[in-house]
């Protein structure tokens, strides 16, 4: 099969043999052929659009989704030339994605690129380094790597994963605030146990702690997890189900959800903001005066009053999570980048700025309070996002296990500093520009 254009996979095909040595494509016309009739099929109602891999291989199948929805999008669609060509246009065999999406028609392409280099003094990552990041925002990777350069002539920026834990929070239905109580009192006698419990579906995770939170007749559990090198939300879902199995036999609470919103994952939450989940994350810099002035053209002073006025009062005035100027922005390339799951990217922008005239020059620090990052597991194994791990150096498990997500982490931080460094010198820039207008100089 060399025809990717409706195929989407000739690296998939030619594993398969199927591709005759004079560059035939049977096998390829016979897969689509399969794929017209199998989106007839899901038209006609007499299959469903998740049923298609159980009548194809997954490459067929997309393709012949693709046939589907392009033929839905264009009422003049007669031909697979136009069932979303680009779309099914991907890299890998669809059976390498079959546990990442279901349905499949195909991948999204997003422009990927790289920042630095930037000199990262952390406990897991060291030396200078570039930055994989995804975007489709123009000017993103200019002004984080803007931020990098002027944290190069720093002399880099340091970095340190300060806490890990991922966790898991069901919640559990109780008679009332009395057997709440003992509930609580039965879990912190018995953690040994439920370790046991959790701990025997992983042979990577590490249960840390239960902490229990009280509300009438409802207790949630707040289990938190050293995941090592997974961002960990499977593997702690999974440990924690097993000990509510403990829990549930061996008390009279009942669990009424494996996950209580406690946790709290792909939600705004303060208990992130203010506990941490995944990695908290600082990294710092002290940026001579001399180089704001001659590469930011501003002052310390005023990057220092803009993050004032803006990351810190502007927040608290907004009753937001975040202290800062676009985190998220540089978190969710990276994501993008390297395999992340992006949802995360909520979690990823609880993280405040700070930025102060010391000596004279301008010292900036970021602390992300809850950065969900892995190095396997997820999108990690994916081939462009292990290539964006490659850039790091950080594809796979660690040794020590945790020390490439801790890496990815440290790398993140570096770079969303770089990012906000260069936002605010700009917003810094633009006011002095317009006080300099202003005074007429
Ligand atoms: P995972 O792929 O489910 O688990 C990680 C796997 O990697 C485990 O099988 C682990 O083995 C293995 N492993 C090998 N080397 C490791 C190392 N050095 N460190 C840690 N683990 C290592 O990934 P996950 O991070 O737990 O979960 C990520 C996925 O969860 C993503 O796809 C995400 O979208 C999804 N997700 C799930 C939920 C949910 O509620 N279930 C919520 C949000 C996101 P052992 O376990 O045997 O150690």
């Amino acid at each position: 099969m060399t025809d990717t254009t409706e195929s989407g996979h000739a690296d998939a095909s030619d594993a398969d043999g199927a591709t005759d040595a004079d560059g035939a494509t049977d096998a390829g016309d016979a897969d689509d052929v399969t794929a017209a009739a199998l989106a007839d099929q899901v038209r006609d109602g007499e299959l469903r659009l998740y049923e298609l891999e159980d009548h194809a291989d997954p490459d067929t199948a997309a393709t012949a989704r693709r046939r589907l929805v392009g033929g839905h999008q264009h009422s003049a669609f007669d031909g697979p030339e136009t069932a979303l060509s680009t779309t099914g246009e991907y890299a890998f065999p669809a059976a390498d994605a079959e546990t990442n999406i279901e349905n499949m028609t195909g991948a999204v392409q997003i422009p990927a690129g790289v920042v630095g280099p930037v000199t990262v003094d952390g406990d897991a990552l060291g030396g200078e380094r570039y930055v994989p990041m995804a975007t489709t925002e123009g000017a993103l990777l200019a002004s984080v790597n803007r931020g990098c350069s002027v944290l190069d002539r720093a002399g880099g920026a340091t970095a340190r994963v300060l806490q890990r834990g991922m966790t898991r929070a069901p919640v559990f239905r109780v008679a009332d605030v009395a057997a709440a109580q003992a509930l609580v009192a039965w879990v912190e006698d018995h953690e040994r146990r439920l370790r046991e419990a959790a701990e025997s579906t992983t042979s990577h995770g590490e249960l840390d702690g239960v902490t229990p939170y009280v509300v009438g007749n409802n207790v949630f559990l707040r289990f938190t997890y050293d995941t090592k090198d997974a961002m960990g939300m499977n593997m702690a879902t999974i440990a924690t189900e097993a000990a509510c199995d403990v829990i549930e036999t061996e008390t009279d609470a009942s669990l009424v959800a494996l996950s209580g919103n406690l946790c709290s994952d792909k939600k705004p939450a303060a208990v992130n903001a203010v506990e941490g989940r995944g990695r908290t994350v600082a990294a710092d810099a002290t940026i001579p005066a001399e180089v704001v002035e001659a590469v930011l053209d501003t002052t310390p002073a005023a990057v220092a009053e803009v993050n004032t006025r803006k990351n810190h009062v502007g927040s608290a005035k907004a009753g937001s999570l975040g202290f800062n100027a676009h985190v998220a922005n540089t978190v969710a390339a990276i994501f993008l980048a390297t395999g992340q799951d992006a949802a995360q990217v909520v979690e990823g922008s609880n993280a405040i700025t700070t930025a102060e005239v010391v000596d004279g020059d301008l010292y900036v620090s970021l602390t992300i309070a809850s950065l969900e990052v892995g190095t396997v597991g997820g999108g990690t194994k994916l081939p462009t996002q292990a290539e964006g791990l490659d850039v790091l150096g950080v594809r796979g498990g660690g040794d020590p296990a945790g020390s490439n997500a801790d890496a990815l982490a440290e790398a993140t931080a570096v770079a969303a500093l770089a990012g906000e460094l260069s936002l605010l010198s700009a917003l810094a820039s633009r006011n002095l520009s317009g006080a300099h207008a202003d005074l007429g100089r």
